[in-house]
């Protein structure tokens, strides 16, 4: 396998091995390689110690806020690169964690990441190492565990979350074993600090695949959104088909989720997933105004653009959009009845319960518009009792 490494990835592998240490392209950037897209970013982990790493690139400019973790950030031709020193726990873990420990074996700072797919390695010399067969889940479109799933999970929750999200974002299935830990460890997520959750969440709802995982692991989402308990079934597939058919953009997509909470209870959820102060502004105005009328004229819309400025007036219509789009749906994919063709009873059918030849396109057309408003269910019998009743009424 053949990596085109920026300069910057390339200056910083060449220091690292000159020196003696080992170093390797690692995590994201070469699963995005393997899949044919640009990464973002590159991580490096290395066996040099993190204070080796900054004497190695003491002329360079070194950001050293993830000491910590053991990552030196270095910024080389207006790009960063983290290099992180091998070690047996780590990346991802929070603040609090107990210090790193590090290694000297690359082997075992593989066995502490999170998903296969997230594992792998790749340097100019070796090549593509893989100690996890994350390659082959790759090639099946699979998100699995780096090892036994629920100590992993234990170990550091937040990777239910990226678990989920990186079957969102990819649109990779999830291996069964870690589709039940997920379930299974699901109550964790609550002990995760805010910021942590809502960075992957904000990247998860964006995902082609989000939409079918907020149906799929709902008890799993309703730990982070317990808000959303309070919507019936049907309010939740709509809210999670409405934000599938929303731009890709977090704000958005939240608003989406949240639209038919009661105002309160939705804002209290952006609360609780400490959204941004300006966030929150956003998904309140859309709260409030979600069900005005829109413009459609251009005195209309000078009153709307006035009255809510250029962004709200943006979302509040693609919303719109959505809900539409997503109600449309619904009603056809649930197969309601729209017509008096769909209905439970024919012309033959109400001739027969007693009403005249000449009513029954009338008693039809009465019965559809109380199906339609939901006052009576599309069944055999409830027409028949109604059909009955009306009968009996007009003799
Ligand atoms: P992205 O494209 O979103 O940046 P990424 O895979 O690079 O994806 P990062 O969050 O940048 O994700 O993490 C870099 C690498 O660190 C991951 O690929 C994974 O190997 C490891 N990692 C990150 N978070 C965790 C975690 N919570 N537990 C274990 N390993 C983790
Ligand atoms: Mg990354």
């Amino acid at each position: 396998m053949k990596m085109n490494l920026p300069r910057a990835a390339q200056y910083a592998l060449r220091v690292l091995r000159n020196a003696g240490h080992q170093a390797y392209i690692v995590g994201g950037s070469v699963r995005d390689v393997l899949l044919g897209k640009q990464p973002d970013d590159y991580d490096i982990t290395t066996s040099a110690l993190p204070e080796e790493v900054i004497a190695l690139f003491k002329r360079d400019k070194l950001v050293l806020n993830g000491l910590k973790h053991g990552t030196v950030r270095l910024i080389k031709y207006a790009m960063p690169i983290e290099i992180t020193t091998f070690c047996l726990n780590g990346a991802g873990e929070d603040d609090d964690a107990d210090d790193v420990i590090f290694t000297g074996s690359l082997y075992e700072d593989v066995q502490r990441r999170d998903i296969t797919i997230n594992a792998l390695c790749w340097s100019e010399e070796a090549g593509l190492i893989d100690y996890v067969g994350g390659q082959e889940d790759l090639d099946n479109r699979l998100i699995r565990c780096v090892g036994e799933p629920n100590g992993r999970f234990r170990e550091d929750p937040l990777r239910i979350l990226r678990a989920l999200r990186f079957s969102a974002t990819l649109d990779f299935d999830i291996d069964p074993p870690t589709a039940r830990a997920i379930r299974d460890n699901r109550l964790l997520l609550s002990e995760l600090p805010a910021e942590r959750v809502l960075m992957e969440l904000k990247k998860l709802l964006c995902g082609p695949r989000a939409e079918a995982l907020l149906v799929e692991y709902r008890d799993v989402f309703g730990v982070m959104l317990p808000e959303t308990a309070a919507l019936s079934g049907d309010q939740y597939l709509l809210a999670a088909r409405r934000l599938s058919l929303i731009a890709p953009a977090p704000e958005l997509r939240l608003a989406a989720l949240l639209l038919d909470l009661p105002r309160e209870a939705a804002n209290e959820c952006a609360a609780r997933i400490k959204c941004s102060k300006l966030t929150r502004k956003f998904l309140d105005g859309v709260f409030e105004h979600a069900n005005e009328d829109l413009p459609i004229d251009r005195v209309g819309m000078r009153r709307a653009l006035g009255a809510y400025g250029d962004e709200l007036l943006a979302g509040l219509v693609e919303l719109r959009a959505a809900h539409i789009r997503a109600l449309t749906h619904m009603v056809i994919q649930q197969n309601d009845c729209v017509s008096v063709k769909q209905l439970a009873l024919t012309a033959e059918d109400v001739f027969r319960l007693g009403v005249t030849r000449r009513g029954s396109a009338a008693c039809l057309r009465g019965l559809l518009e109380r199906v339609i408003s939901g006052e009576l269910p599309n069944t055999r019998e409830a027409l028949s009792d109604a059909v009955r009743a009306g009968v009996e009424a007009r003799l």
